[in-house]
């Protein structure tokens, strides 16, 4: 069975006070989850250690970075590298968020070097695709998002591709509270499935957890989380609320 997976992306947003409340709350609701179900919290870089803490009792949840850099390492102050990342266990890294792409200028190929330094940590990606407004309004959404993980993902060896995350995240419904119809996720979803089956074939497209991220939240959740090609969602605005991120969790399928 695929994971199903409800991951929240912090960005730069709480106190360390603020988040350590925030993760109290959602942990102390208690929600069992499967054994084919995972919480993921993508917190900022000064938070990793409390939140892996935090979680270290629970059973399916855990810390993750919201990025690593795409050298090993070096001269790049302020940066944090992938081989950090692991040697503090922290096994998940989102991986290409479409801000990083916009106000960092990271390029597909940046974010197959990032993919590959995570691959030779232990850490998972969370690889995030998703096409800009101007884009899917001319249609050519599909070309744009194949593209993407061609550049940033073919050059993996089965082994390796099966082991990620793919969140699907179109530009347009990141923070707008305009979240992508189900036909529209489950369609694109079932296209990058297609995509990733062309090159490494079904067995291995099916076993990727694809989640969709856009304005996901407490009262839409569920009906996007029951597509069947959507195996849990990447989620911003709603992921700060404590109330708002166990209705998401609860929504996995
Ligand atoms: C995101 O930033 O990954 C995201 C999906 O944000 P939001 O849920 O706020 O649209």
């Amino acid at each position: 069975m695929r994971k199903q997976i409800a991951a929240a992306n912090w960005k730069m947003n709480c106190t360390f006070q603020q988040g350590e409340k925030l993760l109290c709350e959602i942990l102390d609701a208690d929600i069992k989850l499967a054994d084919h179900q995972l919480t993921i919290f993508a917190v900022p870089y000064p938070y990793l250690l409390m939140t892996r803490s935090e979680v270290e009792e629970e059973w399916n949840y855990v810390a993750a970075a919201q990025n690593c850099h795409h050298k090993k390492a070096g001269a790049y102050t302020g940066e944090v590298s992938a081989e950090m990342l692991h040697s503090m266990n922290i096994n998940y890294c989102i991986v290409g968020h479409s801000e990083r792409r916009e106000y960092n200028q990271e390029t597909n190929a940046m974010l197959a070097a990032k993919v590959d330094l995570c691959f030779e940590n232990y850490i998972t990606p969370i690889f995030c695709c998703g096409e800009p407004l101007a884009i899917r309004e001319a249609g050519t959404q599909n070309h744009f998002v194949a593209a993407q993980l061609k550049e940033s993902l073919f050059h993996l060896p089965a082994e390796k591709i099966k082991q990620l995350v793919i969140a699907y995240e179109p530009i347009w419904a990141i923070g707008t509270g305009k979240t992508a119809s189900t036909e529209q996720a489950q369609e694109m979803h079932r296209f990058l499935r297609s995509v990733i089956a062309a090159q490494y074939g079904e067995a291995i497209a099916d076993e990727i957890p694809i989640l969709y991220g856009g304005s996901v939240k407490a009262n839409n959740a569920k009906e996007i989380f029951g597509c069947p090609d959507v195996d849990g969602g990447l989620v911003g605005g709603a992921s700060l609320v404590g109330a708002d991120f166990i209705e998401i969790i609860k929504a996995l399928k």
